[in-house]
């Protein structure tokens, strides 16, 4: 029955892959770079992104030449940075141990920073046709209905059994194709809700689909409810209309460090007291009355923050001002963008039109 299932997830992919540009190269780090980049992230968000980074940093000599500064602001908007921080010094650390040379050998690839067993499995069987074996979410979701696997995701159990069938199903020819055939499954068919059983390859050996379980599959794991935080974020600037200066700082920290942020506070209630002390841990003294615009809930994995925006202008001279100009080359999280949006200093990306693709 497994060669059944591997012959028709190989011959689905052949069929039905969908044309994305590292799809199209074995170059074991091109296919790092969307591997990373694909993580938490929707395929579709990844392409320009990818594009744009391995045009910027075509080599992993490149890429480790680079200051952290610039393959931030090349990850930015894409959230989770610190897997950008990774990345690049794993590319130093190829450079530095291995030549330049991404590693074939699976021990020297998965010592390599930030790079663990998922994506030295891409990695290892995309680019060197390796038979080594990938559980992402959208595989796990296929093998737990597939084998009618009952466990809860995320224990050490179900990570086993995980491994273990993916293991057992990558052996043989094409292994690339066949991981690559798996997570197109998980991403456009074997959907979390609502999945097309009915143009399923594999239809014929899954378990849960012959049980009736297929909706109540994979038993999901228990999630803690997000810490809250109420902040203030303050932008303040200088300058002319047409190219003002905005006061940002570079965070420390795991929380969007490394990362060029807005003046931040958690909110105490005073409203005017909180703008001046966020803008004083920075060293700025302003008598300005600040300007409220309203906020937002911005969520992340373990954090809901409920953020207010003030805006105070002009200030004095300062260290940190970035021209609007020059915005662009500095890394922003997605929140410090919302926010300098929500103040007018930056203007909203233009609305996307046209069909969605799937995942
Ligand atoms: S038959 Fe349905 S549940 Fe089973 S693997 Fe295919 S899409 Fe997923």
């Amino acid at each position: 029955m497994r060669a059944r299932v591997r012959d028709a997830l190989v011959h689905y992919f052949d069929r039905h892959a969908r044309d994305l540009p590292f799809r199209r190269t074995k170059d074991p780090y091109a296919i790092w770079v969307s591997e990373v980049m694909a993580q938490q992230t929707r395929i579709e968000t990844v392409v320009p992104y990818f594009e744009r980074f391995v045009a910027r940093f075509p080599t992993v000599e490149a890429l480790a030449s680079a200051s952290e500064d610039e393959v931030l602001a090349a990850f930015s908007g894409l959230g989770y940075y610190r897997r950008a921080r990774l990345l690049h010094a794993g590319a130093k650390e190829v450079v530095a141990r291995h030549g330049g040379e991404v590693p074939r050998d699976p021990a020297a690839r998965r010592a390599l920073p930030g790079v663990g067993r998922y994506t030295a499995g891409a990695i290892g069987s995309i680019a060197f046709d390796l038979p080594e074996p990938i559980v992402d979410g959208n595989v796990a979701r296929v093998l737990a209905r597939l084998h009618r696997i009952e466990l809860p995701l995320g224990t050490a159990a179900m990570e086993a059994r995980l491994w273990a069938e993916a293991e057992a199903l990558v052996e043989g020819e094409r292994p690339g194709d066949l991981n690559q055939a798996l997570m197109e499954l998980g991403a456009t068919i074997c959907t979390p809700r609502g999945p097309r059983c009915d143009l399923c390859p594999i239809a014929f050996a899954c378990e849960a689909r012959a049980h009736g379980d297929v909706e109540r599959l994979p038993v999901p794991k228990k999630r803690k409810a997000p810490t809250e935080k109420r902040l203030l974020v303050v932008v303040a600037t200088q300058g002319p209309d047409d190219d003002p200066s905005v006061l940002l700082t570079k965070r420390e920290g795991s929380l969007f460090g490394g990362l060029h942020a807005l003046p931040t506070i958690e909110r105490t209630g005073d409203d005017v007291r909180d703008v001046r002390a966020a803008l004083r841990e920075l060293g700025v003294v302003t008598r300005r009355r600040p300007t409220f615009h309203g906020g937002f809930v911005h969520v992340l994995s373990h954090l809901a923050l409920e953020v207010e925006v003030a805006s105070v202008a002009p200030i004095s001279a300062a260290e940190g001002l970035v021209r609007r100009s020059a915005i662009a080359e500095v890394g922003l999280s997605t929140l410090t963008r919302r926010a300098l949006e929500t103040a007018g200093f930056l203007s909203p990306p233009p609305r996307r039109s046209g069909r969605r693709a799937p995942r």
